[in-house]
C-alpha cells in the first residue's frame, strides 16, 4: 500500500480580505501563482488547495487562518506551501519559516536559482514563528513571498510570463525534492555533477533507504502522535536517523507547547 503524499498549497488571502493591493491585488496573484505551481506537480501526489474560490474561509480573520491551518492537519499533508505577495517598498523574494529546516532550504535553493538569473533580489528565509499558518500547520509550513505587488519591476517581471512560468516551475520543482518525489519536468539541469548534485543524490539514498510514511514501531506510536500533534514534528521518516540541528530543532519546537 502507498500512501498518498499530501501537498497543500494555501493562496493566502481571500476576499473580504485582498491582502496587499497596489499593482495587482495579492489574493489574485496568489491563486494564479497557487495554481500553476498546482499544475507542475507530479500526478502521483495530490494537491488539496485551502480555497478555490475568491472568497476567504471565514470573514473572521483569526477563524479564516485557524480553518487553512485545520485543512492541512486533517488530510495529514506532508508540506503546506502558502503563497503571498509582500508590500511595505521594498523588492524581491523571501520565504517565511516557522523555523529552520531542510525542506525550506530545498525550496528556497530552487526558487533562488530563476531570482539570480533574472537578478530578483533574495531576501532569504526568515523565522517568523509569529505567523499562525506556520505555527498551527502540523506539515512543515513555507510561506513564499513571492514578489512586491507595491514594486512597479517586481510586478512587471511577474508579469512577464516567462518568469512567471520559471518561477512556478522551481517552486513545483522543490517542492518535489522536498519531499522526495520526482518532478514532472526538469528545467535547467546540467550534465556535469557539481556538489550540490552530489548532496540530491545523498538525498535521494535517504529517501530510498528510509520511508518517509512508514509506521512506527508500536512502541513509538503514541510518541509520534504526541510529537505530530503538538507541532514538534511531522512524524515522516520515522526510523531515519536525526542530526543534531534537527535535535535542536524539536527541542526549540518543544519549548513552545503550552
Ligand atoms: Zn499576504
Amino acid at each position: 500500500m502507498n500512501k498518498e503524499i499530501i501537498i497543500v498549497i494555501d493562496f493566502g488571502h481571500g476576499l473580504p480580505d485582498p491582502g496587499a493591493v497596489k499593482y495587482g491585488q495579492e489574493y489574485q496573484y496568489a491563486a494564479s501563482i497557487g495554481r500553476e505551481i498546482a499544475k507542475r506537480l507530479p500526478d502521483n501526489v495530490k494537491v488539496i488547495y485551502t480555497r478555490t474560490s475568491d472568497k476567504a474561509l471565514n470573514v473572521d480573520k483569526g477563524r479564516d487562518l485557524a480553518a487553512r491551518c485545520a485543512i492541512a492537519n486533517k488530510n495529514g499533508a506532508v508540506i503546506f506551501v502558502s503563497i503571498h505577495l509582500n508590500a511595505g517598498g521594498g523588492t524581491g523574494y523571501e520565504t517565511l519559516v516557522y523555523s529552520p529546516n531542510e525542506e525550506a532550504n530545498i525550496v528556497h535553493a530552487e526558487i533562488k536559482k530563476v531570482l539570480d538569473k533574472y537578478k530578483v533580489k533574495d531576501r532569504g528565509i526568515k523565522k517568523r514563528p509569529d505567523l499562525v499558518v506556520l505555527k498551527g500547520t502540523n506539515a512543515t509550513a513555507l510561506l513564499l513571498e513571492m514578489a512586491f505587488i507595491d514594486n512597479k519591476a517586481d510586478m512587471d517581471l511577474l508579469n512577464n510570463q516567462t518568469y512567471f512560468n520559471e518561477l512556478c516551475q522551481a517552486t513545483a520543482d522543490g517542492i518535489c525534492k522536498a519531499v522526495g518525489v520526482t518532478p514532472k519536468s526538469v528545467t535547467g539541469s546540467s550534465a556535469v555533477a557539481t556538489g550540490s548534485d552530489q548532496v540530491k543524490e545523498e538525498e535521494t539514498k535517504v529517501a530510498e533507504q528510509y520511508k518517509k510514511d512508514a509506521a512506527p514501531s508500536p512502541r513509538f506510536e503514541e510518541a509520534q502522535k504526541w510529537a505530530k500533534e503538538n507541532g514538534i514534528s511531522d512524524g515522516t521518516y520515522p526510523q531515519r536517523p536525526v542530526t543534531r540541528e534537527e535535535v535542536w530543532s524539536m527541542m526549540h519546537r518543544m519549548s513552545k507547547v503550552k
